[in-house]
């Protein structure tokens, strides 16, 4: 058998890494982000029901402008978006992976404030785009003067904003998407992935779309609509940006059965999202917690803590997982990163921590 480096790869991959969070089977699972409780029992029923409707005509491509997922998705984001102004794929990251395709490539620069989602660098990879990390102030906050400051010095092409940042948890404020936005001439990308967790008055990038023709904004239905599997995330931005897309996108890209799926969930949206409430309580009871056991957690907007002050991440994973309990090492010195579960699995979490840290 060969091996990775015997073959005639395209230089720019040579020694890359994959993405590579761990997929091991444990009782608690905490290390992807992932809603851990499970969909309503009538949710899944009608998704059954929709696919098996499908299966009858699959002989048949599906429709390549998924015009009703794209209504739904209008409908449940608000804001008097309409379809034209919305698109979707298989994940956010393939979202992510076409704006790139489509605003990227070679000879092109992508801006990220890490440390971020580790997917920016490597859908920039892959796309040949060239990937910057700019950095993060303090307590790995972003501030106008920090962000546009980057902009300045590195003329970026696509600039990518995590809101709330992933693995930090760290809130972004519109004034900073705003200051970014009028700093550049590229394109300005808002990952949301998590905006159905922030408190309920914090006002999502959508508000900023009208009249910035640049702006982006991405969603998924992965995280807090518990639908990590289906794989569907979407986007709204202009109508001209959605064209542009068009021009990368494979034919068909979203299946039938996805796009079945997807419109099954969506016409239970506030079922989808009843965990949401429980899971910010687990959230916050995590930092209130961890400070207790004197840890170091910071502010998070998301269902997930990063937390530091822990002597030796890499020991305490190892515990954890012997104790079946799975959290995320993301490779920040002195700290690991951990998914708000049910209460059940938050309640393991936070014993088995206590046990580890006593030694
Ligand atoms: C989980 C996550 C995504 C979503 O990925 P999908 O491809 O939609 O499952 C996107 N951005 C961030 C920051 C994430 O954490």
């Amino acid at each position: 058998m060969a091996n990775l480096d015997d073959l005639p790869i395209r230089e720019s991959l040579k020694g890359r890494v994959p993405y590579g969070a761990p997929q091991l089977h444990v009782p608690v699972a905490l290390n992807v982000n992932e809603n851990t409780h499970g969909i309503p029992e009538v949710v899944a029923m009608d998704i059954i029901t929709r696919l098996a409707a499908e299966v009858l005509t699959i002989n048949r491509y599906p429709d390549r402008e998924f015009v009703e997922l794209r209504d739904a998705l209008a409908k449940y984001l608000g804001h008097d978006l309409s379809r034209e102004q919305i698109w979707a794929a298989n994940g956010s990251n393939e979202v992510i992976q076409q704006i790139l395709q489509a605003f990227g490539g070679p000879g092109r620069k992508a801006l990220g404030f890490g440390p971020t989602y580790s997917m920016y660098r490597i859908i920039s990879d892959g796309t040949d785009t060239e990937y910057v990390d700019a950095g993060r102030d303090e307590r790995y906050e972003l501030s106008v003067e920090t962000a546009v400051a980057a902009i300045k010095q590195h003329s970026p092409d696509i600039i990518l904003l995590c809101s709330p940042n992933n693995p930090t948890g760290t809130p972004l404020s519109l004034e900073v998407i705003e200051a970014v936005y009028s700093a550049t001439s590229g394109v300005v990308v808002v990952d949301e992935a998590y905006a159905e967790f922030a408190y309920p008055d914090t006002p999502s990038a959508i508000t900023l779309l009208e009249g910035r023709e640049r702006l982006m904004v991405s969603r998924t239905m992965s995280k807090a609509f518990a639908f990590a599997g289906a794989r569907v995330g979407y986007l709204a931005a202009d109508p001209a940006v959605i064209d542009a897309l068009r021009l990368v996108r494979l034919p068909y890209h979203l299946s039938a059965f996805t796009q079945a799926a997807a419109l099954a969930a969506l016409s239970h949206s506030e079922l989808m999202l009843s965990a949401v409430a429980d899971i910010r309580v687990q959230r916050d009871r995590i930092i209130a917690e961890l400070i207790e056991m004197h840890l170091d957690p910071y502010r998070s907007d998301s269902n997930f803590v990063l937390f530091g002050g822990v002597d030796s991440p890499k020991d305490v994973w190892q515990q954890l997982l012997e104790s079946g309990v799975l959290v995320r090492d993301v490779g920040i010195d002195g700290t690991l990163r951990v998914t708000a579960g049910t209460e059940a699995e938050t309640t393991q979490f936070l014993d088995t921590l206590r046990e580890v840290l006593k030694g």
